[in-house]
């Protein structure tokens, strides 16, 4: 299972190196805007956290002063060693069961608007049993 951070090419490359696909249920997207990754092997809670250095970018330039920014950066990711490109941390990951790739869970009705929620993503709000939007983390309004 891989956590993504960002929602940028690189995100794309993961779901294809690993085979997580959010379809699957095992690529999880957090819109954190950080270029980062978090791999997770389910078998054994194994995981690591792969960030990408910031310094990378000075690096390539100073490598590559010839090359346009975004043609530095392909060249210096071919050639650069891993630590110079990426912070590594081992890291804990507390996956719950509805987290996880073929969790069968009751799904429940939102008392608001009535549509169904999966995966134990209800919020309970005032004794009521609420989809996120309406419990106020709406990304959209209905636009009239
Ligand atoms: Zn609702």
């Amino acid at each position: 299972m891989t956590f993504v951070e960002i929602d940028r090419c690189a995100t794309d490359a993961i779901a294809l190196v690993t085979g997580c696909r959010l379809g699957k249920r095992a690529l999880k997207f957090l819109n954190w805007g950080k270029m980062a990754a978090t791999f997770v092997d389910i078998s054994t809670g194994r995981a690591v956290r792969i960030a990408a250095r910031d310094s990378a970018k000075d690096r390539a330039r100073e490598l590559f002063p010839a090359l346009e920014s975004s043609a530095a950066q392909q060249q210096a990711y071919r050639t650069l060693p891993d630590d110079q490109l990426f912070d590594v941390q081992a890291v804990r990951v507390t996956l719950r069961p509805e987290d996880l790739p073929g969790y069968k869970g009751p799904r429940v009705t939102c008392g608001q608007c009535g549509e169904s929620i999966n995966f134990r993503r209800e919020v309970q709000s005032n004794g009521r049993t609420l989809c996120r939007s309406c419990a106020g983390e709406c990304y959209y309004d209905l636009g009239n």
